[in-house]
């Protein structure tokens, strides 16, 4: 690897999004160096859900959200790997009328405002694509397109595919401060000083201390989902189902093992990187899964674990320019849901960075709508 403490740019956090970042900067000829203070995708690019979901998304996030499918549908051209993608479509089910009514409303919005990608699936037609559903259930959302992947082949594919372009990962070194000095930033880390004339935050769940470092405190709460996974059974599910007014994200995998996820939480010291599942309230979700699914009764939990995630108060990103530093740039904030954009989100930081701009809507993503906070 070459040693040298100077890059063209410097990204600080080796998850989905600074990898991307570096991949898209490297297809553009632009060698940017990645410093993770673990290893890439230890945090929540490598441990979360896999979920490639365009349903249900924030308004402001539905074009990003779309544009980042279709760099999935061709992942492996991006990264050589297809990186466990599979379409099978998701689908966010009516357990009650009220849920019923619920999606009606989110359906009415989607369609006033152009979008076709969320459609209303009868209760019949939903039994028909899950005969394992309860019967009770009164139909639901689908995105017949929206997909599935791994998380963390996917992390390592776009880092391999970065390195193999020219981008640079710096793995166990920790950023302290990072600081404007004569034109340049002036990186200190556990292993030394490293200097790049712009710099991108991609800092996760720590991204709110980068942001400090240059005037810009941002209310992020670091926030740690829980996940469990089945031991093998038998096929019975292709698409991700979600639930509506319980938290639910299920799913199973080709190799039979069944992901249960959803947005249930546990306690969270980012400082020491500690999580503790909060078992409680992992029983109330597995006691959804048994109304959708009655058959899950005799399913075994094989492992249960959590990520540690960033969670801002709008529950949508941070993205685009400093407000106070042109040559810098965030990108964190992803609030449970930034797996599906990582391939778009790094093309558009990649194109700010190059371009000063990009042709996707991220007024609603800035960083200034904190001011003051
Ligand atoms: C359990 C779980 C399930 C999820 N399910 C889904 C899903 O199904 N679909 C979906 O779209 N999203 C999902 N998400 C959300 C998704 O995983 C995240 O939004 C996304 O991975 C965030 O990527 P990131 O690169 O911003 O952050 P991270 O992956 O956390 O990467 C940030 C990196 O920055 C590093 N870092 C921080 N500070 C420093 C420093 N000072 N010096 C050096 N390095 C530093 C950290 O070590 C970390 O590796 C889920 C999340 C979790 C936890």
């Amino acid at each position: 690897m070459d040693g040298s403490r100077a890059a063209e740019v410097i990204i600080i956090g080796g998850g989905l999004h600074g990898s991307s970042a570096a991949l898209h900067l490297a297809r553009a000829g632009v060698r940017a160096l990645v410093i993770e203070k673990n290893y890439v995708g230890r945090h929540a690019s490598g441990v979360n859900a896999g979920g490639v979901r365009t349903l249900s998304r924030h308004l402001a996030e539905v074009p990003l959200a779309l544009a980042s499918r279709e760099l999935w549908y061709r992942i492996g051209e991006l990264v050589d790997d297809d990186c466990g993608f599979e379409q099978h479509g998701q689908v966010r089910v009516a357990e009650n009328e009220a849920d019923a009514q619920t999606l009606r409303e989110r359906l009415q919005i989607m369609t006033a405002h152009g979008y076709t990608h969320e459609q209303w699936i009868s209760p019949e037609d939903l039994r028909a694509l899950i005969p394992a559903i309860a019967p009770t259930v009164r139909g639901g959302l689908i995105a017949r397109e929206d997909a599935a992947a791994d998380p963390y082949r996917t992390t390592l594919a776009f880092r391999r595919k970065a390195a193999s372009l020219g981008a640079r990962f710096l793995e166990g070194v920790r950023v302290g401060s990072a600081l404007p000095q004569a034109g340049q930033w002036r990186v200190e880390t556990d292993a030394g000083v490293y200097t790049a004339p712009r710099i991108l935050n991609c800092a996760g769940a720590w991204a709110d201390r980068i942001a400090a470092q240059w005037g810009e405190p941002v209310p992020l709460q670091p926030i740690s989902p829980m996940m469990l996974v089945t031991l093998r059974m038998d096929h019975f599910l292709d698409p991700v189902v979600l639930g509506t007014g319980r938290p639910l994200s299920f799913k199973q995998r080709a190799n039979g093992t069944v992901l249960i996820g959803g947005g249930r939480r546990a306690w969270v010291d980012r400082d020491t990187e500690w999580t503790e599942l909060d078992f409680r309230s992992l029983a109330e979700g597995a006691r959804t899964v048994c109304d959708l699914f009655p058959h899950m009764r005799h399913a075994v939990v094989n492992r249960g674990w959590a990520g540690i995630e960033a969670a801002m108060p709008d529950e949508i990103p941070v993205i685009g320019r400093s407000s106070r530093h042109e040559t810098a740039f965030h990108a964190f904030g992803f609030s449970a849901h930034g797996f599906e954009l990582g391939p778009i989100v790094g093309r558009i930081m990649a194109d700010l960075i190059t371009t000063g701009k990009t042709e996707l809507p991220i007024a609603p993503f800035r960083i200034e709508r904190f001011s003051g906070a």
